[in-house]
């Protein structure tokens, strides 16, 4: 499991190994991402696709976006994603 983990601090735009805080690299460069609450949607999908659990998918979305992770699944719950 360690190396599933490992690729949770990887940055899902340019691969760049990520340190906490994540999001702070996502908000510095990747502005337009960090935006737009629609990639959400698409890393969910990317995270599920690779087999990651929900409430991780959930989890690591929060933490790339420093929002909590509540906030993303009722997110995607209103686009009928969940
Ligand atoms: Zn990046």
């Amino acid at each position: 499991m360690s190396e599933n983990n490992e690729k949770i601090t990887t940055c899902p735009y340019c691969g760049a190994k990520l340190k906490h805080p994540y999001w702070a690299h996502v908000q510095e460069k990747h502005p337009e991402e960090y935006q737009k609450k629609q990639t959400w949607l698409k890393l969910f999908e990317d995270y599920r696709s690779m087999g990651m659990d929900v409430d991780i998918s959930l989890q690591v979305i929060g933490e790339l976006f420093n929002v909590e992770p509540e906030e993303v699944r009722f997110f995607l719950e209103q686009n009928n994603i969940l």
